[in-house]
């Protein structure tokens, strides 16, 4: 089968399909013998750049030529690019080396790679998302879709056990993001009246800088202060290669910690050999901050969602194989967790997904036969599977609200947050004065569920620093010319429609019926002069 789902990870990235038996299953990373590939580049020189676990050993003696959690600035304004050896390369780019990685992986086994899913996180933007296809295209894949990682991971985990009606909270610690989200598994017809589960996306938290590297730093300090009490020297005068030495063990000694309750490291101190030796519960004492910190951001999100109404929790993220999270979790929710591969569940849930969307399984080839007539595996999968895409953010466009004594510009949000794609949404406004002679509509996207925001933005339509809780970000501007002497009573029919390729934005000029048009997927550049006076006002007064 030639279709894929990559979890493309801040840490480390994963890809899967289904197997023969319509089974998920992860391509081996045989090079590193994992299952995942360290989402780490390596520029070493003109001629080599180099992804993976060989790219993670030269953080601490080639840093500069590294590049590491470049997903934390896919599709960010204002993004920063890098330049090595006279090219420069922008986080997309760096992620569609990764994504080469991972296809490479595949073609290595004798497989092909065409048509992919994509993960993200379920707070993912517009532009981060469609950052994040552009890096699939880059890499020559063919990007059938995107899904929420929960979503995923919820979609894995169901694929082990049909659920009806359950509340599912995801609690997914990777190496340097940590996501918690509510799904809920539900029983609902589809149009042509079969039976299918429907995943929706509840309430979602975190926190996009806390992950295994704060375990991993935790560990290192240790490590190094007890190396240097061995030396009798000061962390000053470790060189740069003992750092390097202890860097690339401590996610090592790590991980054994979670399946021993000692792990020793061997550390060549400045040329002197060094035996350490820790032991788990020192660490988990030395850590047990940042657990309490993850259970806060889930205590915030059962905020939203009451905790009764939980019946499952699922570790996800491979930092969840420390027994400290474990333990963690089962006290709060006793007898309701569930952990399978956690560091492969959502990149097999992306694979579950992508079979779905192309129907390769489900039709067994001639000749292929289920056993007892009964429905195979795959079959029960895509017939009783299906993803509600939901508006990752909310969207509407700014106005001005002329009532009360001073104009104020507003947000006024059409779609909200979780509304079921495509989603559309209409509005009447008028020319804020006579003869005005266009508009520039801005259309926003936020993370607020209110049916407005004032103000969001500045006189030059950027979005106010002072409402950083919502996330409000300027998509583009749709200019809307009007004729010479439209009064200002014209009413102007504002459209947004939002699906799962972007926001599509139309203003209609009721009285010539003239339309304009845009589709708002990453910025838009629009060489008019800004000004207060080219926008449109709420009601005809
Ligand atoms: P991402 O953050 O990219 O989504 P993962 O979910 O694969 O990536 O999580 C990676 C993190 O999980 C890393 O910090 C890694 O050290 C940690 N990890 C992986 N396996 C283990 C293990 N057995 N014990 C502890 N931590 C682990
Ligand atoms: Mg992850």
């Amino acid at each position: 089968m030639s279709t894929y789902g990559i979890d493309l990870g801040t840490t480390y990235s994963c890809i899967a399909h289904l197997d023969s038996n319509g089974n998920p299953e992860v391509i081996r990373n045989n090079e590193d013998d994992s299952n995942t590939v360290a989402s780490v580049v390596f520029f070493e020189n003109e001629n080599n750049v180099v992804v993976g676990q060989a790219a993670k050993e030269n953080v601490e003696t080639d840093g500069d030529r590294v590049v590491q959690f470049v997903k934390r600035e896919i599709g960010k304004r204002d993004t920063r690019t890098y330049e090595f050896d006279g090219k420069t390369y922008t986080p997309v780019e760096i992620s569609a080396l990764i994504l080469t990685r991972l296809k490479n992986l595949v073609e290595a086994q004798g497989g092909t790679i065409e048509d992919v899913v994509i993960t993200v996180p379920a707070y993912f933007g517009l532009e981060e998302r469609s950052a994040t296809r552009q890096a699939g295209e880059l890499a020559g894949l063919h990007v059938l879709s995107l899904i929420n990682e929960p979503t995923a991971a919820a979609l894995s985990y169901c694929a082990r056990q049909f659920q009806e009606d359950r509340t599912i909270l995801v609690y997914d610690l990777g190496g340097g993001t940590f996501d918690v989200t509510v799904v809920k598994m539900s029983m609902a017809q589809n149009s042509s009246g079969r039976d299918v589960q429907k995943i929706t996306v509840l309430a979602t938290g975190g926190d996009d800088r806390l992950g295994g590297k704060d375990w991993d730093d935790r560990l290192y300090n240790h490590i190094l202060h007890a190396c240097c009490d061995e030396n009798g020297i000061t962390p000053e005068e470790v060189e740069a290669e003992t750092r390097q030495d202890i860097r690339s063990k401590v996610e090592e000694a790590k991980r054994k910690l979670s399946k021993k309750q000692s792990a020793k490291v061997r550390i060549d101190v400045n040329g002197s050999r060094t035996e350490v030796t820790v032991k788990r519960a020192d660490f988990e004492q030395m850590t047990s901050d940042i657990v309490a910190k993850t259970m806060n951001f889930v205590d915030a999100t059962l905020e939203k969602v009451p905790a009764e109404a939980i019946d499952t929790v699922l570790l996800v993220g491979g930092s969840t194989y420390m027994p400290m999270i474990i333990n963690a979790v089962e006290a709060k929710f006793p007898g309701k967790v569930q952990q399978h591969d956690p560091d492969q569940a959502v990149a097999k849930g992306a694979a579950i997904y992508a079979s779905m969307l192309v129907e390769e399984v489900g039709t067994p080839s001639e000749g292929e036969e289920t056993s007892g007539g009964e429905t195979s595996h795959a079959e029960q999968l895509t017939s009783k599977f299906t993803v509600e895409d939901q508006t990752p953010r909310s969207f509407g466009p700014g106005v001005v609200d002329t009532k009360g004594a001073k104009h104020k510009y507003v947000l006024e949000n059409f779609i909200k947050i979780g509304e079921k794609m495509p989603a559309v949404f209409s509005k009447t406004y008028y020319p804020l004065e006579d003869n005005q002679e266009r508009v520039l509509l801005r259309a926003f996207e936020n993370m607020s569920t209110d049916d407005a925001l004032i103000p969001c933005v500045d006189e030059d339509g950027n979005p106010q620093a002072t409402d950083p809780a919502h996330n409000v970000k300027l998509l583009g501007e749709l200019v809307v010319n009007l004729p010479p002497n439209t009064s200002r009573d014209t009413p102007i029919k504002v459209t947004f429609k939002v699906d799962a390729s972007g926001v599509h934005v139309e203003a209609v000029n009721t009285k010539t019926d003239e339309t304009f048009e845009t589709f708002l997927r990453t910025e838009s550049d629009i060489d008019v002069e800004r000004s207060a006076v080219h926008q449109l006002r709420i009601s005809s007064d």
